[in-house]
């Protein structure tokens, strides 16, 4: 049977020239984009402000520092509120974790206990776990932690191929874990809840959204670990009772990431265990340097683009009122055969140096 067409509309004639349209048309595209972006923004933004932080709580439990735990709830007026980054951080592990979780019930298991924030009043520690799924074959219900990582923070498992990770046994992909600052934190925390509500095995389920796939990482209960962290909240309660922070961590590193560091702590990490050194001419030489270096590192990248761009100009170039010569030398190499390499290697000790002012650190 004959398909009937239907009559095509005619076209009025546009009383705006094409390009006229065009132009029209990527204005209206632009400022959509715009109040896209504002609107999303804008909605986060509502959420920028420094919260009342009055017990400690078992997501942040894995930083190292004692003192850090203490500010959190003796100064957590002084500390200034996560910017709009954060919040798109703390956006997008919410919905990954209602993803995940509708996924699991789409695809037939079983999860129960969802969302339930707990409190701990002896230990003034509270958290939130995000559910169970219960083990078809034993019945177990298995408490799981959902996290999203978008692939920076959790490189250490992220970074492993589907083949790599079937290769890795559930204590390797714990040890990379914890490699990682929020690996870390996962682990202390996950810890923690079995502790409290007597389980003997958790899964930490990471939402990998570089490569779309889901990581399960099994975590045993460690029962001496778990109770070392118990024996730290009750020692930083203690602290926070008598008003007597714990001591500094004194690694520079942590203290520079730290939202305490130079509003409620101020370590002395500018020299810490160093050998102090004061010759003025030394000082003085560092000083110079750090005036210079900006402008030396300007003249570096323009040195190597330059060489770049008249390198194969020929011998003599003129750009403008200078005069440029490329001139081809030899210099002898000595070539050792790829099998031999090994005959001439040997390991040797060097020294790096580095220097940064303690002002720098902000
Ligand atoms: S600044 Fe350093 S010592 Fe002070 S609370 Fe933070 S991490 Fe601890």
């Amino acid at each position: 049977m004959p398909i009937e067409m239907a009559p095509r509309e005619q076209k009025a004639k546009p009383d705006r020239t094409v390009d006229e349209l065009i132009e029209d048309h990527t204005h209206a595209a632009d400022a959509l984009g715009h109040r896209i972006v504002t609107t999303f923004d804008d909605a986060l933004k509502d959420k920028i402000r420094v919260q009342p932080q009055m017990h400690l709580r078992a997501s942040s439990f894995g930083h190292p520092c004692d003192r850090k735990l203490y500010h959190d709830i003796v100064d957590w007026k002084k500390v200034m509120p996560f910017g709009l980054q954060a919040h798109r951080n703390f956006e997008r592990g919410n919905y990954g974790e209602r993803y995940v979780i509708g996924k699991l019930r789409e695809f037939g298991f079983i999860v129960v206990g969802e969302q339930r924030d707990w409190y701990d009043e002896s230990l003034n520690l509270s958290g939130r776990i995000e559910g169970h799924i219960v083990e078809s074959i034993s019945g177990a219900e298995i408490l799981v932690e959902i996290k999203s990582s978008a692939g920076y923070f959790l490189k250490k498992i992220t970074g492993l191929s589907d083949e790599e990770l079937a290769q890795t046994s559930h204590s390797e992909r714990i040890a990379r874990l914890r490699e990682t600052v929020y690996g870390e934190n996962y682990y202390v925390q996950v810890q923690i809840y079995l502790y409290l509500f007597n389980k003997y095995a958790a899964m930490l389920l990471i939402h990998d959204l570089g490569l779309g796939r889901v990581v399960p990482i099994t975590i045993p209960f460690d029962w001496e670990f778990a109770h070392s962290m118990i024996d730290r909240a009750e020692r930083i309660n203690c602290a926070i009772a008598l008003k007597v922070p714990p001591p500094y961590i004194e690694k520079a590193s942590v203290c520079k990431q730290c939202r305490h560091f130079k509003r409620s702590c101020f370590p002395s990490i500018t020299s810490g265990n160093a050998k102090i050194l004061t010759d003025p001419e030394l000082h003085q030489k560092m000083v110079r340097h750090a005036e210079v270096k900006p402008a030396a590192q300007e003249a570096s990248k323009l040195e190597r683009e330059i060489k770049a761009d008249v390198r194969d100009a020929g011998e003599l170039v003129a750009v403008g009122d200078f005069l440029v010569t490329n001139t081809t030398r030899q210099r002898k190499s000595v070539v050792i055969p790829p099998e031999r390499k090994s005959e001439f290697t040997q390991l040797v000790d060097y020294v790096t140096t580095k220097w940064e002012r303690s002002n720098d650190r902000t």
